[in-house]
């Protein structure tokens, strides 16, 4: 018989599939002993079966009935009991973290009778017990039941005025609870169900449910957390923060989530409940005043924390709860962090013996040093600053202000840069987030909902900055001293700093990139990035070399680490002032003509390569023979026919346009390119063989691998590869001939194939066209969002490698490949070669290197490191 439902003694950290982060950590927690309310935890398992069937698996209702029935026991008290209540809360929690994303329901087991029976428990306190009934119906109206969130909000703002919310006293409160019961009775046609069971069964039901809210699934598209996961559900015994100002609520990191130093950073509020802190209702408190209001607590919480790091290892977020002097833990996490952070504190952990190096490589990730490669402010002269809020994610970002989601999406998709500025963010603004270039709020601490999606997204965002008045309605915000800031207007937010500029700041490379650059590392964070990618390159079997194809380019690939060109694209170098020579070769009437063409292009060639290869001193650089098709290098058709329509148009416009309609293509992409326009136009190939080789020839320690293009079938690679093989033969130069596997039929032949090739090399760009179907140059803006929204994937193929289609093709290439030629080399250099999760599919594969765009590479190093410690079910987020 299924289990679906375990209590907290239970359960270990482990158990995060099955019982969520949350659950899985309340059974950590309590076995290790810290204060953690009695609970239990309905498992995924259950959620993933409700959500498939529409109803709770059978046996989960008894199941959930018995373990009630123990925390009944355990706590004297029954849920719900008139004359004294035992209260629950009912809390999401899925595998990753979705802060805010999913539905918690507080305070079930209230009724206008338990309410009386809790206000007793409270020592008379019926202030509370009203405030703690309110906001059950408030909780439970929006979430279980439906109903706008607005019409409560609206109800509490009439009742309070300008006062705070702990201005209301007991009769107000009560006198609120009649009304919000009436709009539940209004919008639903139904009374605010009083049996605390069924209460319960609902807000189970509604946390499933939250699963597939909207704001859920786009937050999972966005941290590309699998949509079949489902949420576990945690039913916890209610402490309460709202008893009095002996009692408050809190969130605390072990250590700072932006640098990662060690110290006292979280945010405590008096005498509230959990959802008043991240809704930012009240301003918080700095956690270190605890210490002067409630000694006790503090110092007890101040050991949990040491406790919690060193158990875990690694800065763990928390939050706790004061119940009239008693601490209680309600959530621990591995917590989220700044890239920054992240790397400062896997080396902190080296240096204080609590992990290894290994490990420490195995705690950052290449997206999180791709953030560090963010630009960042100049620190120059001319800056208007009109504000500072706390840094909360780090960055820099330039953009129009825009006061709502919606208006962010629609600029962004307009084209524009956008800073999303609200006085506070909720879930609901989540699109907003996603499509704004930073976010600025006038509310809320490091802790906040902008803060904690921000950093989790990489976006700049600068929160809490209280000197402005936002007025979303007025769409507007006014600065000290003045200052009015509309909608459209541009302003700069700076999140390492939390400033906030009016007007456009120039940016400057972070000092990471100049590190990359060369630059020795001198503070704490590249020390530290220094560190990692020393020991990353230590430990990783996959090669990383550069698509470049500018000696500039190559010049950076080697300084960021490249340890070769394995993509060096000859077409740039056919345009300029060479589209000539190209008109030409295509309009030459006879043999000698075209020859002339060629002859006249070689020693330009010649010139590109030597360069390059200078610039690569030794390293290997594979150069691919011209791919597109060459009427890409001629005049536009509808260009040239205007041309000839009119006067003036010379003989040669006429010949040319003709030349132009005659390669005119209906799918280009599947024309007239690659080995094909090598095997059709005689000498072309070889013109740039032998320019390689006469430059190879001038570079000493040159090392040229001759890479042909888009081969389908090898009697294709063979002729071109016997005509290359007799030039390098007479010139002397030495180079491997290899070919792209990029067209789905080389993938099916690669033993064949690899009987022409010493090399292959995934051109997974034409290869996922090839292999979907997808125009790579259309499909992405055409209707990709649509296959993203239905979930058809959950991540461009383009982008992250399709591992059960394409990487099928590849798998297949490198097993008959090696079959035929053991030593083949292999390699990739599509753009997949330099995303994270492809890096670790290269990897698992076999792969020799893969090669990425120059800024990639130390992204690719990097993961290629994490791929080595990981092993094959690597998670690259
Ligand atoms: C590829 O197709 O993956 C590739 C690297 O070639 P290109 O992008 O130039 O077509
Ligand atoms: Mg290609």
């Amino acid at each position: 018989m299924a289990k679906y439902v375990y209590d907290f003694t239970e359960g270990n950290r482990n158990l995060k599939d099955l019982l969520g982060g949350k659950g899985a950590n309340l059974a950590e927690m309590t076995n290790l002993g810290l204060p953690v309310p009695p609970g239990f935890t309905i498992t995924t398992d259950a959620c993933r079966h409700y959500l498939a069937a529409g109803v709770v698996p059978d046996g989960l209702d008894q199941e959930v009935a018995e373990h009630l029935d123990a925390l009944e026991q355990q706590m004297g008290r029954r849920l719900g009991q008139a004359d004294d209540p035992l209260l629950v809360s009912v809390r999401s929690g899925a595998k990753f973290s979705m802060p805010g994303m999913m539905e918690t329901v507080l305070n079930i087991g209230l009724n206008d009778e338990s309410v009386r029976g809790l206000a007793k428990q409270a020592g008379g306190n019926d202030r509370f017990a009203w405030d703690s009934y309110r906001r059950l119906i408030q909780m439970f109206g929006k979430t279980v039941l439906g109903i706008d969130g607005d019409l409560f909000e609206h109800a509490l703002d009439a009742l309070k005025g300008r006062r705070q919310d702990t201005d209301l006293d007991a009769g107000e409160l009560q006198r609120l609870v009649e009304t919000f019961k009436g709009i539940v009775h209004e919008q639903t046609g139904r009374d605010f169900p009083t049996d605390p069971r069924e209460q319960m069964r609902l807000a189970v039901m509604a946390v499933f449910d939250s699963w597939n809210a909207p704001r859920a699934i786009l937050y999972r598209r966005q941290e590309r957390i699998p949509a079949d996961l489902g949420t576990a559900v945690n039913i916890v015994a209610m402490v309460f923060g709202n008893v009095g100002n002996d009692s408050g609520t809190g969130v605390a990191f072990t250590r700072d989530p932006g640098t990662g130093r060690q110290g006292i950073y979280g945010d405590y509020l008096q005498n509230a409940q959990g959802e008043d802190v991240v809704a930012g209702i009240r301003n918080t408190i700095p956690l270190e005043e605890l210490e002067r209001i409630d000694k006790r607590s503090y110092d007890e919480l101040l050991g949990i924390m040491e406790t919690l790091e060193n158990h875990y290892r690694d800065l763990c977020d928390i939050e706790f709860t004061i119940e009239r002097g008693k601490l209680w833990m309600l959530q621990t996490r591995v917590g989220k962090r700044t890239a920054a952070a992240a790397f400062c504190i896997a080396t902190q952990l080296v240096d204080q013996g609590l992990i290894t190096l290994d490990e420490a490589v195995t705690r950052v990730t290449g997206d999180q040093l791709a953030q560090l490669m963010f630009p960042r402010f100049d620190g120059g002269a001319g800056k208007k600053k009109i504000a500072k809020g706390m840094n909360a994610s780090p960055g820099a970002a330039v953009g129009k202000v825009v006061f709502s989601s919606a208006r962010a999406v629609e600029l962004s998709e307009q084209g524009e840069d956008v800073i999303l500025v609200r006085r506070e963010t909720n879930p609901d603004d989540l699109a907003g987030m996603i499509a704004a270039k930073g976010i600025l709020t006038s509310r809320g601490g490091k802790t906040s909902h902008a803060a904690v999606v921000a950093r989790g997204m990489g976006k700049t965002c600068v929160c809490g900055a209280e000197e402005l008045e936002v007025s979303t309605r007025e769409g507007r915000f006014t600065a000290p001293g003045g200052v009015v800031v509309s909608e459209g207007d541009v302003i700069s937010i700076d999140g390492t700093s939390g400033e906030v500029y009016l007007g456009e700041v120039p940016v400057v490379d972070s000092a990471v990139v100049e590190y990359f650059e060369g630059a020795a590392p001198e503070d704490e964070l590249v020390k530290a990035v220094d560190r990692i990618m020393s020991h990353a390159d230590s430990v990783r079997r996959l090669g990383v070399r550069a698509n470049a194809d500018t000696p500039d380019d190559a010049a950076r690939a080697r300084r960021f680490g490249g340890q070769g060109i394995g993509l060096c694209r000859t077409e740039h170098m056919f345009l300029g002032e060479r589209r000539q020579l190209v008109e030409d070769l295509v309009l030459a009437p006879t043999d000698e003509a075209r020859q002339a063409a060629l002859d006249a292009l070689e020693p330009l060639q010649k010139a590109d390569f030597t360069e390059i290869f200078r610039a690569m001193d030794g390293k290997p650089v594979t150069i691919r023979l011209i791919d597109p098709p060459l009427h890409e290098f001629l005049p536009d058709i509808v260009d040239l026919s205007v041309k000839v329509a009119t006067d003036g148009a010379t003989d040669k416009d006429r010949r040319l346009l003709a030349a132009v309609k005659r390669l005119h293509e209906q799918n280009p992409m599947l024309g007239l390119r690659g080995v094909r326009l090598g095997l059709v136009i005689p000498g072309l190939f070889a013109m740039q063989v032998r320019a390689i080789a006469q430059a190879a020839k001038e570079v000493p320690g040159a090392r040229p691998e001759i890479m042909i293009p888009l081969v389908a079938a090898v009697q294709e690679l063979e002729s071109v590869r016997e005509e290359a093989a007799k030039i390098l033969a007479e010139t002397g130069v030495e180079a491997l001939i290899g070919t792209m596997i990029e067209v789905p039929r080389a993938a099916l032949t690669a033993a064949q194939i690899a009987e022409a090739a010493e090399f292959f090399s995934f051109g997974t760009n034409d290869l996922t066209q090839m292999t979907w179907g997808f125009s790579r140059d259309d499909v992405e803006s055409a209707f990709f969002s649509r296959y993203l929204d239905q979930g058809i994937f959950g991540v461009s193929p383009f982008e992250t490698l399709d591992r059960e289609g394409v990487g099928r093709l590849i798998r297949i290439a490198v097993e008959e490949g090696r079959s035929t030629r053991p030593d083949l080399h292999l390699g990739i250099c599509g753009e997949h070669g330099g995303d994270p999760d492809s890096v670790h599919f290269c990897h698992d594969v076999g792969l020799d290197y893969v090669s990425c765009s120059p800024f990639r590479i130390p992204v690719a190093r990097l993961e290629a490191g994490r791929a080595a410690l990981t092993g094959s079910d690597s998670d690259t987020r």
